[in-house]
C-alpha cells in the first residue's frame, strides 16, 4: 500500500490488481520496441523487455471530516467481457480494512467516470442481489457522464455496469449527480479532463498549501506523459483526450503538485517534469 499526506489530507492506495504486460490492447502504440526507448519507465512502469506494468486500485481520501473513496475498481462477482476482469474473487474489502477503513464508515464515493474498472465495488453481491457496498455514503457521479452512459449502447467497457454497479446505488437513493467542477469539500474538488469519456473528471486535493491530482484515466499509463499523442483505444474521443493530456502537462509540469495515477503501478505518484520539448514523471527514487 502507498500512502501520501497532502496537508491535512491522507491518501491511501488500495490495490485490487497490479499486472505486467496486459495493457497493450488499450494503448496500441505502446509496443515493446517503443517502450524500451523510454528509459525512465523502468523499473516501476515497464519491465526491461518493454512490457507495461499497470494497476487497478482505489484511492481513499481522508480529510479532517470526510472519508471518501475515489474509483471502486472492478469488483467481485461481476460478469464482464474482459477475461481477466470477470467473476473476480479478490480480498479488496479486507485490504481496505488493512488500510484502516471499514466500508461502513466511507461517507463519499466518487467515480471519475463510468467504466467497469471504476465502479465495480459500488456494489457487492449478497443473496443474489447487488447491494451498495458503502451504504452510508453519498455516491457522486458526473451528471454529464451519467446521462451519456444511461442511454449509450453497451460495449466491453460498460457492458452490464449500469445494471449491476450504478442503478442499484441510484435506486437506493444514494447518488448525487454533480457538475464537472464540483467542490466536494473544503480540500477536494473536481477538475474536468474529458476525452476518455464525455464527462471524465480528475480529482484535485489542496490543503495547507500542498496539492495533489488524482488523474482518473486521462493518462492511463505514464508512457503517455512522454507520448501525449498516444491515445487509448478505450478513449471515447481520442482527439479530445490528447488535447487534455497536453493541457494537463502544460498546467502542472514543474509545479509542486503530486500526480497520483489511477492506473499507475507502484509507486503510483510523482511530479511532472519538463525535458526538452516533452515531459516525464519523477517518482523521486
Ligand atoms: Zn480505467
Amino acid at each position: 500500500m502507498n500512502q501520501w499526506q497532502i496537508g491535512n489530507v491522507k491518501i491511501s492506495r488500495v490495490i485490487e490488481m497490479e499486472v505486467t504486460g496486459g495493457s497493450r490492447f488499450i494503448l496500441p502504440q505502446a509496443t515493446r520496441e517503443e517502450i524500451v526507448k523510454i528509459p525512465w519507465l523502468t523499473p516501476h512502469f515497464a519491465d526491461s523487455e518493454g512490457n507495461l506494468i499497470m494497476s487497478v486500485h482505489a484511492l481513499v481520501v481522508e480529510t479532517p471530516d470526510r472519508k471518501m473513496i475515489i474509483d471502486t475498481c472492478i469488483g467481485n462477482d461481476k460478469q464482464r467481457n474482459i477475461p481477466n476482469w470477470t467473476n473476480l474473487q479478490l480480498p479488496f474489502l479486507e485490504d481496505l480494512g488493512k488500510a484502516g477503513y471499514d466500508r461502513m464508515e466511507i461517507d463519499t464515493v466518487m467515480c471519475t467516470h463510468l467504466h467497469v474498472d471504476h465502479v465495480g465495488w459500488n456494489t457487492m453481491l449478497v443473496d443474489d442481489q447487488w447491494i451498495p457496498t458503502f451504504p452510508n455514503a453519498r455516491y457522486l457521479m458526473g451528471k454529464k457522464e451519467y446521462e451519456y452512459w444511461d442511454s449509450a449502447d453497451e460495449d466491453e467497457l460498460n457492458g452490464g455496469l449500469m445494471d449491476d454497479s450504478v442503478r442499484p446505488v441510484f435506486n437506493a437513493g444514494l447518488v448525487d449527480l454533480v457538475e464537472m467542477n464540483h467542490q466536494i469539500c473544503e480540500e477536494v474538488y473536481l477538475e474536468p479532463t474529458t476525452g476518455h469519456t464525455p464527462g471524465h473528471v480528475s480529482v484535485h486535493i489542496e490543503s495547507e498549501g500542498e496539492e495533489a491530482l488524482i488523474t482518473g484515466d486521462c493518462i492511463h499509463h505514464p508512457c503517455q506523459i512522454e507520448k501525449m499523442d498516444w491515445a487509448s483505444s478505450a478513449d471515447y474521443d481520442q482527439e479530445a483526450s490528447t488535447a487534455t493530456r497536453h493541457a494537463v502537462m502544460e498546467k502542472y509540469a514543474d509545479k509542486d503538485i503530486l500526480i497520483i495515477g489511477t492506473h499507475f503501478a507502484t509507486p503510483t505518484a510523482g511530479h511532472l517534469k519538463s525535458k526538452g520539448d516533452g515531459y516525464w514523471l519523477d517518482v523521486g527514487k
